[in-house]
């Protein structure tokens, strides 16, 4: 499952860190999806039963996780300052949302959860293990320049989306399960990225995709630092029952 690439610079082999681009004797292979994700989703011998991608085969019912060298040291020190809170803020959700009042995140976690769900699809985009799954390239600029920088990504700019689907009623479906980031067509020709973990989907929005006002509210607001979660909709429901349909068929 691991892979490294290095090139030699006066005999020593060197890797390019795929964040910040310096060159460094040694690699860290991040999570591409968060540790203390793949251990929600484990059995008890500790093998990933509940985690599947999209498109793509990969022996995955075994005890190892979808990491992948790519960060340098400084880098994957960048990427555990949010992670987290946002892992935590994001994994509670589906136990405290209130069909009443919904589920509203935090002035405090809106930064750290944005940046946790941008560099998960930043890490699937650039990574070589999820080749089925690739950003168009001025995405995958702005994401490394802004996690780089350690900024969050200001709306409408990659517009994240975060649903409930506990009005999900598939068989064996339940917030322990994984699914990789995958691309899917919205509307016309624009696409939107996905993911879904701890019962939520995760939606980034292509440019082109939000109404003019872009709903504060719905989406995560990185400038007003405010987001909620609503129950997924008719649209977000079919999405899910239609990339489960293409797995179930995928694994016969
Ligand atoms: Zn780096």
């Amino acid at each position: 499952m691991k892979m490294e690439f290095g090139f030699y610079i006066n005999g020593a082999v060197m890797h390019e860190c795929k964040l910040c681009l310096s060159s460094v004797q040694k690699l860290k292979d991040p999570h591409i999806i968060p540790r203390s994700t793949h251990k929600f989703v484990k059995d008890q011998s500790g093998r990933n039963i509940r985690f599947v991608l999209p498109d793509i085969k990969l022996q995955l019912d075994n005890q190892s996780d979808l990491k992948e060298y790519m960060l340098c040291e400084a880098c994957e020190l960048k990427f555990s300052k949010f992670e987290n809170i946002g892992i935590t803020s994001l994994k509670k959700v589906w136990n405290n949302y209130s069909v009443k009042k919904g589920y509203a995140f935090s002035s405090n976690e809106v930064i750290d959860i944005s940046c946790l769900i941008h560099s998960i699809f930043w890490r699937a985009s650039v990574s070589q293990l999820l080749s089925n799954f690739k950003l168009p390239i001025e995405q995958e600029n702005l994401l490394q320049t802004s996690l780089n920088n350690g900024d969050a990504i200001q709306l409408p700019n990659l517009a994240i989306k975060i649903s409930l689907l506990s009005n999900l009623k598939l068989d064996g479906y339940n917030n322990q399960l994984i699914i990789s980031p995958w691309r899917e067509k919205y509307v016309a020709n624009i696409y939107a990225s996905y993911f879904s973990f701890y019962g939520l989907l995760i939606t980034m929005f292509d440019p082109g995709c939000l109404s003019p006002n872009h709903e504060v509210g719905v989406y995560l607001d990185t400038t007003q630092q405010s987001g909620k979660v609503n129950l997924a909709d008719n649209y977000e429901i079919e999405i899910m029952a239609g990339i489960l349909a293409r797995m179930k068929k995928q694994a016969q």
